[in-house]
């Protein structure tokens, strides 16, 4: 049973009219589905509440054509036929007993309006924040009477809807109400413009109008960055966010509070390893107001939490990252099985798929974002289909999950793994600068597998076909991953770079398993993941004298998703790298690379002792190849069925290895037919919920 400590985490607090049964709130966050996929959403935000989220909210949901966030999905209240989707959330939350909250939003000049066209609009004139050749217009009186008008509707709707609380949005730099607190954007001359009271005015009459209108059934919640990372002009907790919580502080039935922008507020563990980053910001809050308070800080110990509230910090444990990770965290807690947490890595894959507007994933939970579409719950899955024993080949993470859901399935599982140690490629990787969390993706993993009775490790078992045939394990399952390239192919190269054999070369395996580079080492990143640049910190760590080169115009530039491309550019630059920006290398000759630049073909020469391709994996298949190419061998040897996962199938990023690992547990049994036929469901326009 938990901890009598703990027990502060489970009571129920009063929001405005309504009451949360417990402290776990999950705050808003993006999804990549949004208004585009409104079943998936709602059985995702269900399966919060299964899971004892006492509270689960939307994300951002857009209140009128003028706030058009697209391509982005986020949600939609524009008018009364948004209701019913919305409803299927509000549904889908209160079937468990939890609260439903909205985050109603207008982007102000943080919208382009691509779809709706509509002229964009901020407090005062300026090119929107967003890369689009457009300005937006200062609005006038009538466009703020408009606002309030929306955002009033909007909270009618919520209400309509289901919801139970409904939120004023001015976070992140990304809604009107923040552009009017924040100087930077609002240089108005009227009652609102000039001082933090005016410039709050905006907010204030939004909170009064939705308290108001729905103020009855609803609590009316404040989402509010208090410190933001914008520059001399920002909003600070020392100052300017200190004020504005006074202002307001008996106003909102609840404060919500964080920094902004969004990449410090969801900053990854690699750059913010600790657990309650934000505390430091938003401590002073509970001082200035009675009135409960929300906050996060990618909290996944219970003792973190709990002191959070024993120490007057927050009233309520918010979290988005979390809860994705880990949708049954609050009755893990609840019931004492601390052991059986999926910890939240802040690797942010969950963020990169709500940039790329993909369905929601998650390294840890490869669940996530699959509830309805493909029916998978994070703590249930079928039992097993047949009596047949299943051998798993390679522990790193696609053969780990793959091995734990087929024991959970209660099937007899043997994992082979070649090493002494579980973990693969999960070992190398957390063992990188800032990387250290991503061992939770083994922790788990290991510690779940150590208590299945039906499950057999066998390390220091590398096993070739001949040894595959004669276990005669009836289910083959290959996950014996992938190696770096060591010939410099990748997505600029489809061919192996010349002169590779004139300079000392490491992959990005021999760096990570600490083979010494020697003098002056250039990595060569044409990944464009996080590999290229913590390798380039690593060497540099390590005392060397690094350059990195790459065809793009930033490192690591897929880290945009992530939010981290600027804080790992600024860390290497930092830490003295040099940086070779839109050059590609052409050919090594001796005492340097040949490089070109990517848009004229020109050369130059650039003096290397070591480098480093980080370029293209090859899968290791030759196990599983040779298996498949002998049918006679597989049926002598009683082997039915033979399938290979993860990196060795085809390398690709974690959460896509554990989420191969589990898929393949979960089909074992299915006709191979089937699963071609349902890949899963998918929501058409021509069905729509209204
Ligand atoms: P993935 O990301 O697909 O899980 P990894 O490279 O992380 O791949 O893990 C593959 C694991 O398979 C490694 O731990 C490796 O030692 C192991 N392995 C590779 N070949 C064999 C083999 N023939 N027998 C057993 N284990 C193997
Ligand atoms: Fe955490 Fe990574 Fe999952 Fe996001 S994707 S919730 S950061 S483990």
């Amino acid at each position: 049973m938990r901890q009598p400590d703990h027990d502060i985490l489970f009571q129920p607090i009063q929001i405005g009219p309504v009451t949360a049964p417990n402290r776990f709130y999950q705050v808003p966050h993006c999804n990549g589905m949004g208004h585009a996929r409104p079943r998936a959403l709602a059985a995702l935000r269900g399966m919060k509440a299964e899971g004892g989220w006492g509270v689960v909210c939307t994300e951002e949901v857009e209140i009128h054509p003028s706030s058009d966030i697209s391509p982005f999905l986020e949600g939609r209240i524009w008018d009364d036929r948004d209701i019913p989707a919305l409803r299927l959330m509000t549904d889908a939350v209160h079937a468990h007993g939890s609260l439903a909250g909205i985050q109603l939003v207008h982007n102000g000049l943080h919208a382009p309006n691509l779809n709706s066209r509509i002229v964009p609009m901020g407090p005062s004139a300026g090119v929107v924040d967003t890369l689009h050749p457009l300005q937006s217009r200062a609005m006038d009186k009538a466009d703020l009477r408009n606002l309030r008008k929306w955002h009033r509707d909007a909270a009618l709707r919520a209400q309509k809807a289901g919801f139970d609380l409904v939120y004023a949005y001015a976070g992140h730099g990304y809604s009107m109400p923040h552009h009017f607190l924040s100087r930077r954007f609002n240089q108005r001359t009227d009652e609102y413009g000039g001082s933090v009271a005016n410039r709050t005015r905006l907010l204030r009459e939004l909170i009064m109008d939705a308290k108001e209108a729905v103020g009855d059934t609803c609590g009316v919640v404040l989402r509010l960055a208090v410190h933001e990372f914008f520059g001399p002009d920002s909003i600070t907790c020392e100052e300017e966010g200190r004020e504005i919580v006074s202002l307001l502080a008996d106003l909102p039935d609840l404060f919500d509070v964080n920094v902004a922008g969004w990449p410090m507020d969801s900053s990854t563990a690699r750059f913010a390893p600790d657990e309650g980053y934000q505390e430091p910001y938003m401590a002073f809050v509970k001082q200035l107001t009675r009135k409960p308070v929300v906050g996060v800080g990618r909290f996944t110990s219970v003792d973190a939490m709990a002191s959070q509230i024993r120490r007057g910090i927050l009233d309520l444990v918010g979290s988005a990252r979390p809860s994705i990770a880990d949708p049954f965290l609050p009755k893990k807690l609840e019931t004492g099985r601390y052991d059986d947490i999926r910890e939240c890595i802040g690797c942010n894959i969950c963020t990169a798929s709500d940039d790329l507007m993909a369905n929601l994933r998650c390294t840890q939970n490869p669940t996530m974002g699959e509830e309805w579409r493909r029916g998978w719950h994070p703590e249930r899955i079928e039992p097993r289909g047949s009596e047949d024993a299943v051998l798993v080949i390679g522990a790193g993470p696609a053969g780990l999950e793959c091995a734990l859901q087929l024991a959970n399935r209660g099937y007899d599982v043997t994992l082979a793994e070649a090493t002494r140690k579980l973990g693969g490629r999960i070992l190398a990787e957390s063992a990188l600068p800032g990387l250290s969390s991503w061992i939770r993706l083994l922790d788990y993993r290991a510690t779940q597998l150590r208590r299945r009775s039906n499950v057999r490790i066998a390390l220091e078992n590398r096993l070739n076909a001949a040894d595959v045939l004669e276990l005669g394990i009836p289910r083959v399952i290959v996950a014996t991953g992938s190696r770096w390239r060591a010939d410099g192919v990748g997505r600029t190269h489809r061919k192996p770079v010349p002169g590779l054999a004139t300079l000392q070369l490491l992959t990005p395996d021999d760096v990570m398993a600490g083979v010494s580079a020697h003098g002056h080492v250039v990595v060569f990143d044409d990944d464009v993941y996080f590999l290229g640049g913590v390798l380039a910190e690593a060497l540099v760590r390590r005392g060397h004298v690094v350059t990195l080169v790459t065809p793009h115009a930033q490192v690591s530039p897929w880290t945009e998703h992530t939010l981290e491309q600027g804080k790992i550019q600024a860390r290497l630059l930092e830490l003295g790298v040099e940086l070779v920006l839109n050059q590609t290398v052409q050919e090594a000759v001796p005492g340097g690379l040949v490089l070109a630049c990517a848009f004229t073909g020109r050369t130059r020469e650039l003096a290397c002792d070591t480098w480093v391709p980080v370029t293209g994996r090859i899968a290791q298949d030759t196990l599983f190849q040779g298996l498949k190419d002998d049918p006679p061998g597989l049926a002598s040897a009683g082997i039915t069925s033979l399938r290979a996962i993860g990196d060795c199938w085809a390398p690709g990023i974690l959460a896509a290895a554990i989420y191969a690992g589990h898929q393949a547990a979960r089909e074992l049994d299915a006709d191979p037919a089937d699963i071609e036929a349902q890949l899963f469901r998918r929501e058409l326009p021509s069905e729509a919920v209204w």
